[in-house]
């Protein structure tokens, strides 16, 4: 699982204060850099290390008493808090719109698991939240990537929209809402194509079937094993296309994990959802508590 590193190191420095009855200054400063170095080392975003120092600090010693706690609690009631901010705060759900089909959009780089997470994603709709979706197939430079998506529907019994390689995105976007409206099907999540790196060619296709289908959520599919590559990527996409969440992927992966945490503080976007596995069933809601109650032991 990522974050087990930072947890392990986070977790040391939280023992230390725990027990204590009275929190000096330099108890907190030792601890926020201790903290700071853990975060440092999980390879969060310099800035973003930064700027959750100073509050943790500034709330760490300021602080009102809570009889409950001891004041080493306190302060790690604090750090909770605070990465949990960090990660998003509340929950974010998926989008629901007033009128049938939801349309999802679903982009990243090659290699992300945006073919997979369409997959998955389609599979949540269904098993938690009762819906009836459908997918599409956009990528068309890759047939490849048409027949994975086919084969993820035979798997899930979910129909799957293509017009093979020869039709154009925008097209074959248009026609499959049209569709799913035929056959009452309420979410639509259109897989796009991907590329090894952010290029124009790309982004205007990504921006074309976006002004055409005004799609209520972007959905970017990030992996979190790239460190601050995805942080840069989920930036460059942002920028272009305005996207409404993220979706972490392969977090059951050995990473360090840190940039992901960026991820919210540098787009403003939240994560929505996370890859656990590579099973049809492995994508949950992300939940920034639970993540940092995960983190913090
Ligand atoms: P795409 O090119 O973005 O469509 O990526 P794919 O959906 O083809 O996924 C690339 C690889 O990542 C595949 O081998 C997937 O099984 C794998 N993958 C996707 N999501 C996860 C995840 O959450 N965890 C793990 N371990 N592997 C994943």
């Amino acid at each position: 699982m990522a974050f087990e590193g930072l947890a392990e190191r986070l977790q040391d420095t939280i023992k230390k204060i725990t027990g204590k009855g009275k929190v000096s200054e330099q108890d907190v400063k030792e601890m926020t850099r201790e903290v700071r170095l853990a975060l440092l080392e999980a390879d969060v975003n310099f800035k973003v290390v930064k700027d959750l120092i100073n509050r943790i600090k500034k709330r760490a010693v300021g602080q009102e008493v809570m009889e409950s706690l001891t004041p080493g609690q306190q302060v790690i009631k604090v750090v909770k808090e605070e990465l949990t901010e960090l990660m998003g705060g509340e929950q974010s759900k998926i989008a629901v719109a007033d009128r049938s089909p939801t349309v999802i959009m679903m982009v990243g780089l090659q290699g992300a698991g945006k073919t997979t997470t369409s997959g998955k994603l389609a599979n949540l709709l269904r098993k938690k939240h009762n819906r009836n979706p459908m997918l599409v197939a956009c990528d068309v430079y890759r047939p490849a990537a048409i027949t994975q998506l086919q084969t993820l529907g035979k798997q899930l019994d979910m129909p799957v929209f293509s017009m093979g390689t020869d039709a154009n995105p925008v097209d074959i976007a248009v026609k499959a809402i049209e569709k799913a409206k035929e056959q009452h099907r309420d979410y639509v999540i259109i897989d796009t194509a991907g590329r090894l790196h952010v290029d124009e060619n790309l982004m205007n296709e990504l921006i074309d079937i976006k002004d055409e289908v005004n799609p209520d959520e972007i959905l970017l599919v990030v992996d979190a094993m790239t460190g601050q590559d995805a942080v840069n990527v989920a930036k460059s996409f942002d920028e272009t296309l305005d996207i409404t969440g993220v979706v972490l992927t392969k977090l059951d992966g050995d990473t360090r994990g840190g940039a992901a945490l960026s991820i919210k503080a540098v787009t403003g976007k939240p994560i929505k959802f996370a890859g656990m596995g590579e099973k049809l069933d492995q994508l949950e809601p992300f939940h920034p508590d639970r993540m940092a109650s995960r983190i913090l032991g």
